[in-house]
């Protein structure tokens, strides 16, 4: 390399400064980019800067050297691509996610501040770190369409409290809540389906409800489906795949923290590592 230690580091470190970011979580990524500059030739003297966009890291700088140029190009591309895994807060290992909107690159620990988790202590539940109400607390509980959304009613003149599925462990607190709180249909219903629950051989969540997995979304197996697979194996195994992918990240979410549902016994993933890297590159 034709430049010292010393002016290397100082060039990386004023230069990481350059860089529009969320946080510092890709600072180290950052300076390792700069040192593959330096090693390419980078004249030093020229500043280096970019942003984050759409979830992952831009470089706009180019030399006016073309050879260079197209070095520097891929060095970009590389970085570009490793950002995409790496959290933008913390630097640990991260995905692409869509946070109120926007896409970002966190990990699980930074994403889940973002997800409205309950939680049920004993008597008493929590969205997050923030109390809600205590079970033993609830006047009646009313769902407005299906037993997918409830609005708890306290004693009170509080106002109703709406949770639904998308708020991970909301089955725990559907079947923690008294059954004699809801209207007398749903009270029936619920009762059925928690004492009906059958093995989703996707997610391998006992958490199959007639039609499809409380947890996974997915629907079982049928005979019709034999016009778009080949077989059942076929078809749970494309599934399994798909969850893998996760790209909602509703699955790591779920394994991260959901308690509503008992894993299976004999639950079997159907695909191999390179299975599954085919599957990825061929989406
Ligand atoms: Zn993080
Ligand atoms: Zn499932």
């Amino acid at each position: 390399m034709k430049y010292s230690k010393q002016e290397t580091d100082q060039f990386v470190e004023a230069n990481v400064l350059n860089f529009q970011l969320n946080g510092t979580g890709w600072h180290q990524l950052i300076r390792d980019m700069l040192y593959e500059f330096c090693l390419a030739g980078w004249n030093l003297n020229n500043k280096v800067g970019g942003k984050e966009k759409f979830g992952g890291l831009r470089c706009y700088s180019l030399s006016e050297d073309d050879p260079l140029n197209n070095e520097i190009k891929k060095i970009i591309t590389k970085y570009e691509a490793l950002s995409v895994k790496t959290c933008e807060i913390c630097g640990s290992a991260g995905k692409l996610r869509v946070v109120n909107g926007w896409d970002v690159t966190l990990c699980i620990n930074h994403y889940i501040e973002d997800v409205d988790v309950i939680y049920i202590k004993g008597d008493t539940v929590f969205l997050n770190d923030r109390f809600l109400f205590k079970l033993s607390e609830i006047k009646k509980v009313e769902t407005p369409n299906s037993f997918k959304g409830i609005r708890v009613c306290l004693s009170g003149d509080e106002k109703p409290i709406s949770l639904n599925t998308g708020n991970p462990n909301y089955y725990l607190l559907l079947r923690s809540i008294p059954l004699h709180l809801f209207s007398e249909e749903y009270r029936h219903k619920i009762r059925l389906i928690f004492e009906n629950l059958k093995d989703c051989e996707i997610c391998g969540y006992k958490a199959l409800w007639e039609e499809h997995c409380l947890r996974c979304n997915d629907e079982p197996w049928r005979d019709s489906l034999l016009d778009d697979y080949e077989d059942k194996t076929e078809y749970v195994k494309q599934s399994q795949m798909l969850l893998r992918m996760d790209q909602d990240s509703y699955e790591e979410v779920a394994n991260f923290c959901d308690r509503s549902f008992e894993k299976t016994e004999n639950y079997r993933i159907l695909f191999n590592d390179d299975e599954f890297e085919e599957f990825e590159k061929d989406w």
